[in-house]
């Protein structure tokens, strides 16, 4: 998934802990993305294979150094394991969209339920196609989906 849907389903969730900065919530929920970018930008990665940055194993320590990091910084367990959650969801939405991801570094990269493989898109063949087209309306469709909610919960709470 692009950062367009990590980010909007986080932002569904942004009023629940509203401590945390708005920040947090854009950049962790791609986190894994930013590392894949460096691993494979070091020639460590690529599109095929990403075993250290989109792994089950890779995600959850990813997730912990975030939960680690915000507790330092903050010394509060709820926002730091709001972090970690938010960090971590980019697996389980990578999950859904993607059938090549693994449990950790070594094993057979056979996970997900491959959404995306379904309608026919793929990294490799994104462009001006139709499977393109949908995968990005949907992706769209989550972050206008996870705007709304944020603005909705926001007025509720506002309102008493
Ligand atoms: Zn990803």
């Amino acid at each position: 998934m692009a950062p367009t849907g990590h980010i909007g389903i986080a932002l569904a969730a942004r009023n629940l802990e509203s401590r945390l900065p708005l920040w947090a919530w854009i950049v962790l929920p791609f986190l894994t993305d930013i590392e894949y970018g460096i691993f494979a930008a070091a020639g460590l990665e690529s599109q095929a294979s990403c075993p250290w940055s989109h792994s089950l194993a890779g995600c959850v320590a990813l997730a912990l150094i975030a939960y680690g990091a915000f507790y330092l910084a903050r010394r509060d367990r709820r926002i730091a394991l709001v972090a970690g959650a938010l960090t971590l969801s980019h697996w389980l939405e990578d999950f859904f969209v993607w059938s090549n991801l693994s449990f950790a570094p070594g094993f057979e990269p056979n996970l997900g339920l491959g959404f995306y493989d379904r309608i026919g898109f793929s990294m490799g063949n994104a462009g001006a196609n139709l499977p393109t087209l949908f995968a990005t309306a949907f992706e769209f469709a989550l972050l206008a989906s996870g705007i709304a909610v944020m603005r909705l919960t926001r007025k509720r709470e506002s309102q008493g």
